[in-house]
């Protein structure tokens, strides 16, 4: 790493600002920006990696029930072209096939590479890697470390990490990125406990934030999940792709209040959980009678909503999980957080008496498109991996599927940075007016005095909207209405102000975070109203169902002159005949 002025501050400006020099800066220290980081640092690069929380508290850390490798360890037959071939049918065949097809060919290495680097799986009896059964997946398919696979992920990659020269720079919120010539050349940031700036100068940018649930009051996503990211590459000049794609996860906790939402793994289902409404009747064979309660998340999110609405639901607003013929010792072997979460946060023994459940908002299908092969952005010098990327999971994400996610596009997005960073001898230097204008723009909040809006208040009422505008059932006109909703929020955040000074401020956080959460819900609200038909998580109640043209579009989204949201439909490319005859097969198997 190369340090500029090492303990010093560039004097004679109005604010002072830190300047650091990497070849290579990822934002995030979730699975994929590790992931990246140990493939730039593999190539001789300084790395810097900047995370606006501590190390090892990225979202990554909450994943549950496991990581999606075609291994055949359980089921022999499975292969990388089945593993394809689901991941295509649930998204819905929007999917970008090449990203699909990487994937699946990819995750097995990278699981087999997390164990060499130290990960303890759970075993079969003969010592292989042991797999479970998750919604969608033909075959048992999930490398699983009990339910906390993501703690093991992020334990195993933290300490490979740190392993390498990386530099990491915890709770530091970028707030821009910064371009010359057209490309990437670094990002501003600041500190979250002294509220300075640092002036991040770096030849390329991995993009690795992860996704958006906080747009959402009902959501399994921590306060991280503010899509920082994904704004900040289309204010950079990104495209984005699929942004009305929200998954609901169909089982999150409903009772008590302060935890609804609160996920709860689908590795209960696939370990058997059965769904049934207030009658005792497990409905899953009125919506998918052969997968019953392994089918997709989309699937069988809608039909616990709609048990739901139709008066068959749970004391507390929900529907019944029931998990208990595993008994105390089999959920403490392979489900024991959810065992301790029910115990501590609701006084339910699940061993003894079934969940209640309902849909959670939980991941983002959409985000930044890159290129499948080095994850390179459509601006040059950005790169992005994990979930803040779009593409590989089209209009619905099989569970388990990010994990592998990570780490196969993780590693490529790192070694796609590192390959063009050896290849290019560009200057990383900005004017430094612009940097001065940013910092006056994030300190805005604090030195407006008197009645200025509370950031909180318009996240809340955001939340708001969009769960009653944008959630798992949509019309055009509620879309519309909360657009509406949306753009009055927007024309407040001018006048956003809080108290006090930039030490230890949460509102001075929140006020950034609401820019991320306004922008992203506009966009998702204008593409879900392009998308007119029903197709995965885009359920249009004013649709019958899916439009064949739309099954061949892409929404693509990218910040037009004017500054505004502006929406392309671009035609997805033809599969290569091998996927082709994949697709040709499956059709003749249904
Ligand atoms: C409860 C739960 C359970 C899940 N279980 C599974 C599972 O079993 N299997 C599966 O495949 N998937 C699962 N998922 C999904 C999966 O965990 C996530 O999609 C994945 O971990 C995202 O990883 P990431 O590396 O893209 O980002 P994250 O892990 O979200 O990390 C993002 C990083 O970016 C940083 N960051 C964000 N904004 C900024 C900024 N402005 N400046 C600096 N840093 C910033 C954050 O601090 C963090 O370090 C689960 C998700 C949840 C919520």
């Amino acid at each position: 790493m190369v340090e500029l002025q090492r303990d010093g501050y560039q004097n004679g400006s109005r604010e002072r600002y830190e300047v650091r020099e990497h070849d290579v800066l990822i934002i995030g220290a979730g699975g994929a920006g590790l992931r990246a980081a140990v493939s730039a640092t593999q190539r001789g690069l300084s790395v810097g990696i900047v995370t606006k929380s501590l190390l090892g508290k990225a979202h990554t850390v909450m994943a549950e029930g496991g990581m999606a490798a075609a291994l055949g360890n359980v089921d022999p037959d499975d292969s990388w072209r089945q593993h394809f071939m689901d991941t295509m049918k649930s998204g819905k065949f929007i999917n970008n096939w090449r990203m699909a097809e990487i994937h699946a060919k990819e995750s097995p290495d990278r699981v087999y590479e997390l164990e060499q680097w130290g990960a303890l799986f759970n075993r079969t009896p003969e010592g292989k890697i042991s797999q479970r059964p998750f919604g969608g997946h033909t075959y048992r398919r999930l490398a699983h470390v009990g339910d906390r696979t993501g703690l093991e992920l992020i334990r195993t990659m933290q300490e490979k990490a740190l392993a390498t020269d990386a530099k990491v720079y915890m709770e530091t919120t970028v707030t821009k990125l910064l371009k010359n010539n057209g490309r990437v050349v670094g990002a501003l940031a600041y500190t979250r406990e002294s509220g300075k700036f640092v002036h991040f100068k770096a030849k390329a940018v991995v993009m690795a934030t992860g996704g958006w649930g906080r747009i959402f009051k009902v959501t399994s996503n921590s306060w991280e999940g503010t899509g920082d990211g994904v704004v900040l590459s289309y204010d950079a000049g990104a495209d984005l792709v699929d942004m009305e794609m929200m998954q609901f996860h169909p089982t999150g906790m409903v009772w008590p209040p302060g935890v609804r939402g609160l996920l709860v793994t689908e590795g209960v289902r696939g370990e058997g959980g059965l769904l049934r409404n207030s009658e005792g009747k497990r409905y899953m064979e009125n919506y998918d009678p052969q997968k019953m309660e392994l089918s997709t998340r989309d699937v069988v999110a809608r039909a616990n909503y709609t048990e739901v609405q139709e008066g068959r639901g749970s004391e507390h607003g929900g529907v019944y999980l029931d998990i208990t013929h595993l008994g105390y010792e089999g959920i403490m072997k392979k489900l024991p957080t959810m065992y301790e979460q029910f115990k501590n946060l609701a006084d339910i023994d699940i061993s003894r008496e079934p969940m209640e459940v309902f849909p959670t908002v939980h991941y983002t299908m959409g985000g930044v498109k890159v290129d499948p092969e080095t994850c390179e952005s459509s601006v040059p010098g950005l790169f992005a991996a994990g979930e803040v990327a779009g593409g590989l999971h089209g209009a619905n994400r099989l569970g388990g599927n990010s994990l592998s996610d990570l780490l196969v596009f993780g590693r490529r997005a790192g070694e796609g940075a590192a390959e063009y960073v050896q290849q290019s001898t560009h200057s990383t230097e900005i004017e430094e007016q612009e940097l001065l204008t940013e910092i006056g723009r994030v300190l805005e909040p604090l030195e407006k005095r008197g009645d200025g809006e509370s950031p909180y208040l318009i996240q809340q009422e955001l939340q708001v909207a969009m769960m009653e505008h944008a959630n798992l059932m949509r019309d055009g006109d509620s879309l519309q209405e909360g657009l509406g909703k949306i753009l009055a929020l927007k024309d407040r955040l001018p006048r956003v102000s809080v108290p006090g000074s930039r030490l230890f401020n949460p509102g001075w956080h929140t006020a950034q975070d609401v820019r991320y959460l306004v922008q992203i819900s506009e966009i998702i609200l204008r593409t879900a109203l392009e998308r007119k038909e029903r197709r995965g998580a885009q359920w249009r109640l004013d649709y019958d169902g899916p439009d064949e043209e739309l099954g061949g579009i892409n929404f693509i989204v990218s910040k037009d002159e004017q500054g505004e949201v502006g929406i392309e439909r671009r035609e997805i490319p033809p599969m290569p005949e091998h996927l082709a005859k994949l697709v040709e097969e499956e059709k003749a198997k249904a």
